[in-house]
């Protein structure tokens, strides 16, 4: 006989790319007794049931929450606080409730004021994701290898925290704990500095009066595709991110202008030596990722997702 599920039901509110994901890896690795979602429209609903990846999809919010154990929001950042409040009235007690959102402290201030005594608030950051989004758009192999960050707030129950690590890591992840602050200038730095960099150039070529957009798509290999990937990524995402991270990303676009501005500043006198000895540190920082297999080193190119148990190449 095979042991009982982690879960009893796991209530998944939004279906993209990262609810979708975990629903998809939540079943195969067989971590609920019933996995059961919904999604804000009629028509991701519809077809998250004919995807026919979960055990029921439901209309409402309360819903979907009703004797749930697990509760994951994988829906905008800026949405989180508004369905805490609506779902806190009909939370089993006992239940974890969790998110997604690539911006914690924001979360964390819009949902805990909400939820009832006797529920469990784990906040969650998978660090992985595409340009994707969409209920076609998630993959069970979504988060192998990739770093899952929880942020429980001080005084959070360390078995309902030790619980949704251990979600997490059946999901593939590795999972590190931090407090929301720093998660929030961690990740201003390795995630939402290098999307708005991506925004600004991406745009910024779209404007060029000299160079016409065909050349730019045509010769886009020449570095400008890696950014294209990037500001492909969900507008309103990304929106609520750079709203709900607003500090950490101007503290880190300060230095950023700083470095940039000592770096124009080397183009403009000729200053070689300098140019060098920066982009030999870049290169470093580089190969370091790779080092520690959070990249691969080989071109980007036709490079394939692992399955569940087996490192992504
Ligand atoms: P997505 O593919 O666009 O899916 C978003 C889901 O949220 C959809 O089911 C959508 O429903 C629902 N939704 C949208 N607005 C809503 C609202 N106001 N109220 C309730 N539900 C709403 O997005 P995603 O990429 O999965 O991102 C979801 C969360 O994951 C975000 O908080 C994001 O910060 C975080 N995250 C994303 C990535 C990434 O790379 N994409 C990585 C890590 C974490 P409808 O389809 O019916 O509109």
């Amino acid at each position: 006989m095979s042991a009982s599920p982690p879960f009893r039901k796991l209530a998944l509110i939004g279906f993209g790319l990262i609810g979708g994901s975990i629903a998809r890896a939540a079943r195969d690795q067989g971590l609920a007794g019933e996995i059961v979602t919904t999604a804000r429209s009629a028509k991701t609903r519809a077809r998250v049931a004919e995807l026919g990846i979960v055990d029921a999809v439901v209309e409402t919010n309360a819903q979907a929450v009703r004797g749930a154990d697990l509760v994951i929001l994988s829906i905008p950042v800026g949405a989180c606080g508004a369905v805490a409040q609506e779902i806190a009235p009909h939370l089993a007690p006992g239940a974890i409730v969790s998110d997604v959102g690539s911006v914690k402290g924001a979360v964390v201030k819009d949902m805990a004021p909400h939820l009832p005594e006797g529920t469990h608030f784990v906040p969650a950051h998978p660090v992985a994701g595409t340009e994707h989004s969409g209920p076609d758009s998630g993959f069970a192999e979504l988060f192998i290898d990739r770093w899952c960050i929880l942020t429980p707030p001080e005084g959070t129950d360390p078995t309902a925290v030790e619980k949704l690590r251990a979600f997490w890591a059946a999901l593939g992840a590795k999972v590190e704990i931090m407090t929301p602050d720093h998660h929030d200038l961690v990740l201003a730095i390795t995630s939402h500095l290098p999307h708005l960099i991506a925004y600004t150039i991406v745009g910024t070529a779209d404007e060029l009066g000299q160079v016409t957009s065909s050349e730019v798509m045509k010769f886009s290999a020449g570095g400008f595709r890696d950014f294209t990937r990037i500001a492909a990524s969900d507008p309103t995402m990304w929106r609520d991110v750079f709203l709900a991270n607003k500090d950490a990303v101007l503290e880190m676009l300060g230095t950023f202008n700083e470095d940039l501005a000592k770096l124009t500043r080397a183009i403009r006198r000729g200053d070689g030596e300098a140019l060098f000895e920066h982009f030999t540190r870049t290169r470093a920082i580089r190969r370091g990722i790779v080092e520690i297999g959070q990249d691969s080193a080989a071109p980007d190119f036709g490079r394939r997702h692992a399955p569940l148990g087996k490192k992504a190449e």
